[in-house]
């Protein structure tokens, strides 16, 4: 056997590890052919017969278990030795719901083979699989259950919250933000169930849930002045081709206005210019208005931002917050006079008090949004209110 951190020589007949080894490192066959075998009624067990391409010794350095199985060369062979560390550092950032199916998995094969040699079950095995975040797991998988069934009994909440035009001093529109009315958890914020969708293509269905909703309150709402609905677009929706035929068909399928419909795309999800601008492109063809969410937050390139055709800039609540500090009202100033100057209305986010209002209002800010103005709301709720405010010119 000849070896090296980085390459390893086996001739015919020799023994890489055995069954009760210490875990060392985990071995990709390059050359040859290794058989694996347990022990079992005092015999050996031929477990396999690994070639070219397979990997070898992995379970233990996954749970830092002796090894369980023998392996010998059947041929003379050439292996990479893999570093624990490789496999470690790879499953610290995989997805909890993969790791806790690989180490369940893994579980269970040790069980297997224990049963097998016709010994215990050892300790660490059954330690194994909670200790590596499958609780997290478990509540994940467990969340994204209920979610789907959420969708089915359609208790998904899509509240409107107003936003108020400051001049004409009414409610232009709302934005649409969506609750989970959980069985046992009560209200669970979007931040949370919207992330997990996004995880999965179960985002697609939550999207056509919320987008047929809004559709469905624009309906309600009088024609003349008709308030707008603004969606937040997720990150699936923005890569998606045939998002806006979706939006087009729903408008359409509830015989409302596609020009009433606003898209909310966050910052964040501004990195690859190309494609927002298509999406802008096809929504302006429909006569959909969009909005750049989280202004001010996310990795603003004022560089490239003349290239993309926003129609509203919505300013982040933490500018609002902070409109008596001097530094920061210079910064909203500016971004106030970038947003005019490319021709986008702005809504200041989070407003609160009457206070950062006035600030706003002195400061040429065309719409308000906040817990001052309205909470998100029931559609019901929404329409009385709007019908309730004073007419338009008075
Ligand atoms: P966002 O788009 O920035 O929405 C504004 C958030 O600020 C909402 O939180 C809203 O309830 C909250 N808010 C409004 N006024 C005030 C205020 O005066 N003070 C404070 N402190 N907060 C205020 P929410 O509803 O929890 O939504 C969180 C985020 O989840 C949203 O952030 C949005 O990005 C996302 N989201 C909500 N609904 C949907 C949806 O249907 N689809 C997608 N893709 N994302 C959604
Ligand atoms: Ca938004
Ligand atoms: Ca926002």
């Amino acid at each position: 056997m000849t070896t090296s951190a980085y390459r390893l020589k086996l001739a015919a007949g020799d023994t890489l590890f055995r069954a009760g080894d210490p875990p060392t490192t985990a071995f990709l066959i390059e050359q040859g052919t290794l058989r694996v075998t347990a022990r079992h009624d005092g015999g050996d067990v031929v477990l396999g017969d690994l070639g070219p391409g397979a990997l070898l010794g992995e379970m233990a350095v996954l749970d830092d278990a002796p090894r369980t199985a023998t392996a010998v060369a059947l041929t003379d062979c050439v292996l990479t030795p893999v570093d624990s560390k490789q496999f470690a550092e790879r499953l610290e950032v995989a997805d909890p719901i993969v790791r806790a199916l690989l180490f369940s998995q893994l579980a269970r094969y040790r069980a297997a083979l224990a049963t097998l040699s016709g010994g215990a079950v050892p300790a660490s095995i059954e330690d194994t699989t909670p200790s590596r975040g499958s609780a997290h797991a478990h509540d994940k998988i467990r969340l994204e259950s209920q979610l789907r069934e959420a969708l089915e009994l359609k208790t998904l909440d899509v509240l409107l919250q107003p936003i108020w035009n400051i001049e004409s001093q009414r409610v232009a529109g709302y934005e649409a933000l969506t609750r989970w009315r959980h069985p046992e958890r009560g209200a669970v914020s979007p931040a949370e169930f919207i992330a997990l969708a996004e995880e999965t293509s179960l985002i697609v269905p939550v999207g056509e849930y919320v987008l047929d909703a809004v559709c469905a309150a624009l309906r309600r709402f009088p024609d003349a002045p008709a308030p707008f609905i603004a969606l937040n677009v997720s990150g699936r929706q923005l890569r998606d081709a045939g998002f806006v035929d979706l939006v087009l068909a729903c408008a359409r399928k509830h015989a409302v206005s596609a020009s009433l419909i606003k898209l909310e795309i966050t910052e964040s999800l501004v990195l690859d210019y190309e494609q927002v601008n298509t999406l802008i492109a096809r929504c302006h063809d429909a006569g959909i208005r969009v909005a750049l969410d989280d202004f001010g937050t996310g990795y603003s390139n004022l560089g490239h931002l003349h290239r993309l055709a926003f129609d509203t800039l919505k300013l982040d609540q933490g500018f609002v917050r902070r409109l008596d500090e001097p530094r920061c009202l210079a910064v909203v100033r500016a971004i106030f006079g970038m947003a005019r100057a490319l021709g986008c209305d702005i809504v200041a986010e989070g407003v609160e008090t009457q206070s950062e209002l006035d600030k706003l209002t002195a400061l040429d800010c065309d719409n308000a949004q906040g817990y001052l103005i309205g909470r998100p709301q029931s559609v019901d709720d929404a329409l009385q209110a709007f019908a309730a405010q004073r007419p338009t010119g008075s």
